[in-house]
């Protein structure tokens, strides 16, 4: 467990050189991204000052989170976001990165116990058109952002994209910043910009990226259920 504190000290090095680099001063948030791993890697990344983790899986995730309990993590959901697991995903997480539909939204608006603060909520945005993507297309951006601000128990907090496995990643990143920015132009309150991975990190962060969700880089090779 050595190692995930070296990896995570490299990954924030490196996080810091890409701020820097690209004359930023604003803080990018490093999620690391657990699935696949146990707790017990979790808890090493823990000790070693995290604190935002990401769970793909919500069946994998919630023995986890309990076995955490009590620790301060923030747990951001960031895989595909399914109607039967809202409620799970409502109570048991900070954030949730992949919201691409109002049904969906109103499920967690519905679901977010009473008790809880609002779920603060980025819209996934299937920039490339690939179909088999989850997203929300460009243009249905805006209304699902209005709708997502008229919900009491969410809070809209940005935008998410995965670009396509080929090409340069750096052209998605800049699209999904100018359509943030855009959306800011028009009077939509966003502060969170969640892109790039272990493999593009670096240019998610000089396109403006705020939040870098980052597995492999940090914990090593996924077990089988990631
Ligand atoms: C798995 C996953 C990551 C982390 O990927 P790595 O390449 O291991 O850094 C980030 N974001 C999402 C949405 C993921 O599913």
């Amino acid at each position: 467990m050595t190692e995930i504190t070296d990896h995570l000290r490299e990954i924030r090095d490196r996080v810091a050189h890409a701020t820097r680099s690209a004359n930023r001063t604003d803080p990018v948030t490093i999620v690391a991204v657990s699935k696949g791993q146990p707790p017990a890697a979790v808890d090493a990344a823990w000790q070693a000052g995290q604190r935002d983790f990401g769970e793909s899986y919500v069946q994998e995730a919630l023995p986890k989170i309990a076995a955490l309990a009590g620790r301060d993590i923030v747990w951001h959901f960031v895989g595909r976001l399914q109607a039967n697991k809202t409620r799970a995903v409502a109570e048991a997480f900070a954030w949730v990165h992949t919201l691409d539909r109002e049904k969906l939204g109103a499920r967690l608006n519905d679901q977010r116990p009473h008790y809880a603060p609002p779920l603060n909520v980025l819209i996934q945005v299937n920039l490339s058109g690939e179909e088999q993507k989850a997203g929300a297309a460009q243009e249905e951006v805006p209304g699902l952002a209005r709708a997502v601000l008229a919900m009491p128990k969410l809070r809209l907090r940005g935008l998410m994209t995965l670009p396509p496995k080929d090409g340069d990643a750096g052209e998605w990143f800049r699209r999904l910043a100018a359509l943030q920015a855009r959306l800011r132009a028009d009077g939509i309150p966003l502060d969170t910009l969640s892109m790039g991975m272990s493999a593009d990190f670096e240019a998610a962060i000089a396109a403006g990226s705020t939040c870098v969700r980052i597995g492999t880089a940090i914990f090593g090779a996924r077990g089988t259920a990631g």
